[in-house]
C-alpha cells in the first residue's frame, strides 16, 4: 500500500529511569533482532534507538552516550527530572523522527523479536499495531487481577475503549504518532490516547517474559495512581454516576417519606426512630464524601490542565542534531 512508497526509518522509543544495568543487555538484544529483520526481508529498514533518560541518578545516561560510539543509530532525549513513565513516553513521541515509532521498555519484557511481526503489518496497511500479552503468568496473581480489573472499569467509563493487556508496546504509523502529539493532556494517559486518535489497528500477540535485570519501578501505589489518572482523565461518566445515584436514592427516600407519613397518619403512631436516622446521616454523609472527592478529582483536573506548564522539559539532545 502506501507506506511502501515512504521511506522507511523506524525509531524505538525507549524511556529509561535508572537502568545501568538492563541497558547494555537491552542494546545487545535489539541490534541482534533489527540484524535479522534486515538480514531475512528484502524490505530494508533503517532503525533509530532513541532513549529518554527519564532522569535518572545512576550512570543511565553515562552508558547510553557509550553505547553510541559503538551504535551510530542510538539518539538521547535527557529530561530534566523524573517526570514519569507517562510523560518520558510523550516526550520520546515528540522527539521520534521515525515514519513509524515502537515504544519499548527497556527490561526485554517487550521482545523484541516481536518487532518483525509488527512491521510486516504495518507493512500491509495497518496504521496501529498492537502487541497483545497473551500470557501474563509471569506478573504476580496480584498484578494481574487488579489489572484485569483495571481494564473493565476503565473500558466501562471509557468513551473510547482500550484493548485489553496492550502496553504501550505497540507499532505507531507516522502518521498516528503526530495525531498524539497534537493531544496536548498534561495527565497524560497515552495508551487512552492512542486508542482515542483511531485509525486502523492490527493486532500481534506474544508472551511476556520476565524483567531481564533490576526491578520493576512501579509501586503499587504509582499503579493506583495511574489506574485514577486514567479514568478520571478521559471520561466524565463518574461524575454522571452520581446524578444516577442521587436520583435513586432520592427515589427511595420519596418512598420512604410516603411509608412514615403513612404509618403516622394511619396507625397513629410515630415511629422511634434513633437508629433508622443515624443510619441515613452516616450513610449520605460518606456519600456526599465521596461525591465530593470526584468533583474533586475532576477540579485538581482543570487545575493541572489550566495552568499550561510543559508536560515535560529537556535538559540536553544527543544524536538528534545532525539529523
Ligand atoms: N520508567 C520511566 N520513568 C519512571 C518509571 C519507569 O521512564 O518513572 C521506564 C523504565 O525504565 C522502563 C519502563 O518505563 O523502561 C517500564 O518500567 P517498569 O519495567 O518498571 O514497569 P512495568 O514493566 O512493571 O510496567
Ligand atoms: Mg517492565
Amino acid at each position: 500500500m502506501e507506506n511502501v512508497l515512504k521511506a522507511n526509518t523506524i525509531t524505538l522509543v525507549v524511556p529509561v529511569f535508572n537502568e545501568e544495568k538492563a541497558i547494555p543487555l537491552f542494546v545487545e538484544q535489539l541490534e541482534t533482532s533489527l540484524f535479522e529483520i534486515n538480514l531475512k526481508n528484502s524490505r530494508k529498514f533503517k532503525f533509530q534507538i532513541l532513549f529518554v533518560n527519564d532522569g535518572s541518578t545512576d550512570a543511565s545516561e553515562f552508558i547510553i552516550r557509550n553505547a553510541k560510539m559503538t551504535n551510530a543509530e542510538i539518539q538521547l532525549v535527557s529530561l530534566s527530572r523524573n517526570f514519569g513513565k507517562e510523560r518520558a513516553l510523550f516526550a520520546g513521541l515528540t522527539y521520534a523522527l521515525g515514519d513509524a515509532v515502537i515504544p519499548m521498555d527497556v527490561d526485554l519484557q517487550d521482545p523484541p523479536e516481536v518487532i518483525e511481526q509488527m512491521l510486516n503489518k504495518w507493512s500491509d496497511g495497518a496504521s496501529i499495531v498492537n502487541a497483545k500479552r497473551i500470557s501474563r503468568s509471569e506478573d504476580s496473581w496480584m498484578k494481574r487481577t487488579t489489572a484485569t480489573a483495571f481494564y473493565r472499569i476503565f473500558n466501562f467509563f471509557a468513551e473510547r475503549p482500550i484493548p485489553e493487556n496492550v502496553g504501550d508496546f505497540r507499532l505507531l504509523d507516522r502518521q498516528v504518532v503526530d495525531a498524539v502529539v497534537q493531544v496536548g493532556d498534561k495527565m497524560r494517559f497515552n495508551k487512552e490516547v492512542f486508542s482515542w486518535v483511531g485509525f486502523t489497528s492490527e493486532q500481534v500477540e506474544f508472551e511476556r517474559p520476565k524483567r531481564s535485570d533490576g526491578t520493576g519501578k512501579w509501586s503499587v501505589w504509582k499503579l493506583w495512581n495511574l489506574a485514577l489518572d486514567g479514568i478520571f482523565s478521559s471520561s466524565t461518566m463518574p461524575l454522571r454516576l452520581w446524578g444516577y445515584l442521587g436520583f435513586l436514592f432520592s427515589l427511595l427516600a420519596f418512598v420512604y417519606v410516603i411509608f412514615v407519613i403513612v404509618f403516622t397518619v394511619v396507625f397513629g403512631r410515630s415511629v422511634p426512630g434513633y437508629s433508622s436516622t443515624i443510619v441515613m446521616i452516616l450513610f449520605f454523609g460518606g456519600l456526599n464524601l465521596l461525591s465530593l472527592g470526584v468533583l474533586g478529582e475532576y477540579i485538581g483536573r482543570i487545575f493541572t490542565e489550566v495552568r499550561e506548564r510543559p508536560t515535560f522539559i529537556v535538559k540536553s539532545t544527543f544524536g538528534l542534531e545532525e539529523e
